[in-house]
């Protein structure tokens, strides 16, 4: 299984990557962008089967890089994680097709249960 994990902040990235369960950091092959652009770049190379997306970043933001992948790709399932937890920030995520919005700070709690849901636990 092939993960992409995009975000502008390396602990970010280090962080979500660390509380992914073992079993799946161990057998996931994960690749790591740092803008909206590396994003869809990585998305149209390496077809994962999961995205975790920032929406904060350089160059172009994760709305954007959401947008445009799920313009072509209506299937791979794409979790947003972000601080922006304002209400329309979430809503505008979900109209566009993302499958879940994680609030970072509350990452531990939230991470399992949406990896549950998306069925890779
Ligand atoms: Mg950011």
């Amino acid at each position: 299984m092939k993960m992409l994990v995009v975000d502008d902040s390396r602990m970010a990235r280090r962080i979500l990557i660390g509380m992914l369960p073992e079993s799946l950091r161990n057998s996931a092959e994960i690749h790591q962008g740092v803008n909206g652009e590396e994003a869809v770049t990585l998305w149209r190379e390496q077809s994962p089967d999961l995205i975790f997306l920032d929406l904060t970043m350089p160059v172009m933001d994760g709305f954007d890089a959401l947008v445009a992948i799920r313009a072509q790709d209506p299937d791979t399932p794409i979790l947003v994680v972000s601080a922006d937890i304002q209400a329309g920030a979430v809503a505008k995520v979900m109209a566009s097709g993302a499958n879940g919005f994680i609030d970072k700070s509350k990452l531990t709690a939230e991470l399992h249960d949406h990896l549950k849901r998306l069925g890779f636990l």
